[in-house]
């Protein structure tokens, strides 16, 4: 079997300033941890040639594929609010492209392959934990059925990586429809690049947006498509950590799986990650934060929008007003359809602020009140509230949908297990140990989340106190 991606690289094309090309840099003793199997056969890829000795030398950067175009991305962004005019991968380099089975175009990304231009003052490396934790985390995401950058493999290096201590090297293969982000448009808005910003637009209404005829078409549908992301990470309780503009994809995937985390007891000002201090990223400040970066990307665009200064500024603005009636749409329909409701009635937004507003003030599992609901023939593992019990089964009673069509909705909506934090931990710990057994089966239980085996019914349990995770590290 010879190793080959069939690669088709569309970024490449860009003007020189949309990149360097950089190869990646050759690694000591590449270990294969994983291939995710069935991703390299959405792209058409082999799955066997890419654990092949041969496509362990591609994972690890040692071996740069046939029709690969290596090369660094740069970007700008705002990083807790403040400007950083440039950023780019620091620690990630874009192999090129492909067309997968249904002729979307992705990409293929190593990270943790070594020192780029835009290192800064980084090694360009990545160590094991992070790379395990975005491996089940963005799994588990797309398990789960929200737009997400996939994990496609994960390798060591056999090379030691310094931060706090010393760790074991790691290289994530990352796919995505693109790694185009808010930060991407700013860069060049800020260097008054206006003929650049029409490359980058016109790539990105190719590869996302192919309805929308102009830039303003392109930005009303960064906002719906981020809209229905935010309303969906709030439906499974995740916290995203570092919403960063660069980190604010404009197809509206879940990208940088750096500090974050799901919850296990509600409370809207959960914050996980060590360095979010003031709680600018905590759960209930998401929407507010991604109707902030997008106007940062409403801004970015205005030499686009109209020639005429004050018009753009009028149909930008009027754009990013309306996230709030869209998130606000596609927020009750995530959240009904937890409660297992089909049709919409007023009332229903207060029906699920009572709901979410007395697990705060009990500090009630998130995910296992949710399922707790259609736990007809599981055990309840939560208790419900009585007085809401009685609201919900009105509002129930009141559903056009039949009471069996309501507990199919929300078996399909309310998942049963997520990566809790503490099982992430424990999975690090044990691959640092040489076993990564832990960390396949947690993978392996994640991919049918709302479909939990009797046999894996521990996965579902809330972490012990001993076990409660309160922080998590960006892990760079
Ligand atoms: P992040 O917080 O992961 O979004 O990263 C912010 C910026 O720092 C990005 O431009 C990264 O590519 C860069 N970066 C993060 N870690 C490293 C590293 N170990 N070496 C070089 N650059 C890094
Ligand atoms: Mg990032």
């Amino acid at each position: 079997m010879t190793f080959s991606i069939p690669f088709d690289n569309s970024y490449a094309t860009l003007p020189d300033r949309f990149y360097t090309r950089t190869a990646p840099t050759p690694v000591a003793n590449p270990g294969l941890i994983t291939v995710n199997e069935a991703l390299a056969r959405d792209l058409d890829i082999d799955p066997q040639a890419l654990a092949s000795p041969e496509g362990l030398q591609v994972l690890a950067g040692n071996a740069v594929p046939q029709g690969a175009d290596p090369l660094a991305q740069v970007y700008a962004g705002q990083q807790f609010g403040n400007w950083v005019p440039q950023l780019g991968d620091g620690r990630a380099i874009l192999l090129g492209e492909v067309l997968d089975n249904k002729g979307k175009r992705r990409d293929l990304q190593l990270k943790g392959a070594g020192l780029t231009p835009y290192s800064r003052g980084g090694d360009g490396r990545a160590w094991l934990g992070p790379v395990l934790r975005e491996y089940i985390v963005s799994e588990a995401m797309h398990a789960l059925g929200i737009p997400t950058t996939r994990a496609l493999a994960a390798v060591t290096t056999g090379e030691t990586v310094v931060r706090e201590t010393l760790h074991p090297g790691a290289i994530l293969t990352r796919v995505a429809s693109s790694h185009i982000r808010v930060g991407t448009f700013q860069y060049f808005a800020a260097r008054a690049d206006t003929e650049a910003l029409q490359a980058l637009t016109g790539q990105v209404i190719a590869r996302h947006y192919p309805e929308a005829e102009h830039a303003l078409d392109m930005l009303d549908s960064v906002i719906a498509a981020q809209a229905r992301l935010v309303a969906q990470w709030m439906g499974v309780g995740f916290i995203h950590g570092v919403m960063n503009t660069d980190n604010t994809h404009i197809a509206g995937e879940t990208i940088d799986y750096g500090p974050c985390a799901f919850m296990d007891g509600y409370h809207p000002d959960t914050v996980f990650s060590s360095i979010d201090r003031n709680g600018r990223y905590a759960y209930g400040r998401q929407p507010q934060i991604a109707v902030w970066n997008l106007a940062q990307l409403a801004t970015a665009l205005l030499p686009l929008i109209d020639d005429d200064q004050d018009r753009a500024v009028q149909k930008a603005t009027m754009s990013v007003h309306r996230f709030p009636d869209l998130y606000r749409a596609a927020w009750q329909d995530v959240f009904r359809a937890k409660l297992g409701l089909q049709s919409a009635v007023p009332g229903d937004a207060d029906l699920i602020e009572a709901m979410l507003a007395w697990m705060a003030a009990e500090k009630a599992d998130f995910t296992n009140t949710f399922r707790d609901l259609c736990a007809d023939r599981e055990p309840r593992v939560a208790t419900c509230h009585e007085d809401w019990q009685d609201l919900w089964q009105r509002r129930r009673a009141r559903d056009f949908a039949a009471p069996d069509r309501q507990q199919a909705l929300m078996r399909l909506s309310n998942p049963a297990v997520i990566p809790r934090n503490h099982r992430v931990e424990k999975v690090i710990h044990a691959a640092l140990s040489d076993d990564c057994a832990p960390f396949f089966r947690l993978i392996s239980v994640l991919r049918n989340p709302f479909d939990l085996a009797s046999a894996d019914a521990d996965f579902a349990l809330p972490p012990r106190p001993q076990e409660v995770v309160h922080q998590t590290f960006c892990g760079t």
